[in-house]
């Protein structure tokens, strides 16, 4: 399962990546295809789907991502305002099966979202 998932391979440096910021628990990088002008994925490094597939002993590294996430959006230029959004299955709009959250901020127009 995590020998394919694209992130677990970004994880491991297998496939490159801009990376923002990194500790034990997770990574964070820039997307590939930015919806806003500052759009960086915060994934941890174990790989489970999405929130269906968390569990209790996840608490803490969710937290720390909500927290971790004003920090990044505002040392990335997102100084007036920002998103932060996980996707989760199919009418989720989830494309990636390894959970990640979005954080999108920067100047509008954006993209999409
Ligand atoms: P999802 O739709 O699953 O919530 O979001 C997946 C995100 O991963 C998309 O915004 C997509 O652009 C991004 N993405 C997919 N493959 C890669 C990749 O190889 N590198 C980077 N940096 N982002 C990726
Ligand atoms: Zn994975």
């Amino acid at each position: 399962m995590t020998e394919n998932c694209i992130f677990c391979k970004i994880v491991r440096g297998e496939i490159p990546s801009r990376r923002v910021y990194e500790d034990d628990d997770l990574i964070v990088f820039h997307d590939i295809h930015p919806a806003a002008p500052v759009h960086l994925l915060m994934v941890p490094r174990e790989h489970f789907a999405n929130l269906d597939a968390a569990e209790p002993r996840h608490e803490r590294l969710l937290g720390k991502m909500q927290l971790l996430a004003p920090r990044l959006a505002r040392e990335q230029g997102a100084t007036n305002g920002y998103r932060v959004v996980t996707n989760n299955g199919p009418d989720g709009g989830q494309e990636v099966y390894h959970l990640h959250v979005h954080v999108l901020g920067g100047p509008r127009p954006w993209k999409r979202l």
